[in-house]
């Protein structure tokens, strides 16, 4: 099992610490209604990486349900400060979509495509260089080069 890796990370609190071994297949920028219900009304900030990668030091909480895809979507937060660390589809178990915010900066990691924009606000600010989809794309290749 790795014990370091390219990134670090910890929740609000502190109480769980994160290492990912690592560099992740995708990132993405979510503006489905789940993300902005968990984000303050903004998007979430996702890295998608290997699940073996991604190694959690502490105890996380968890809770399914069903996502606007049809798939059943897993949230693991921290049951002390409610920070969100990352999420499983029921479609992809083998990968783990990463929260920016619990990476420790700089990671230097940047959002490549932004999804479910038909969710976004009117005053969302969208960078339009980014590939963008209007809900869910296809998923991200297993593995990178
Ligand atoms: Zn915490
Ligand atoms: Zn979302």
């Amino acid at each position: 099992m790795p014990d370091t890796g390219p990134y670090t990370g910890q929740c609000a609190c502190g109480a769980l610490t994160l290492t990912i071994a690592g560099e992740p297949v995708g990132t993405r920028q979510c503006w489905c209604r789940q993300c902005q219900q968990i984000a303050a009304g903004g998007p979430t900030n996702n890295a998608i990486f290997k699940g073996e990668d991604v190694t959690i030091n502490g105890t996380l909480a968890h809770k399914s349900w069903t996502a606007a895809s049809g798939n059943t979507l897993t949230f693991h937060f921290c049951p002390s400060c409610g920070t969100q660390v990352y999420a499983q589809s029921s479609a992809r178990m083998h990968l783990k979509t990463v929260r920016f915010g619990v990476i420790d900066e700089p990671h230097g990691l940047a959002p490549q495509a932004v999804i479910w924009t038909d969710d976004a606000p009117a005053w969302a600010m969208i960078d339009p260089a980014l590939e963008s989809w209007p809900q869910q794309p296809p998923a991200p290749p297993p593995s990178s080069n």
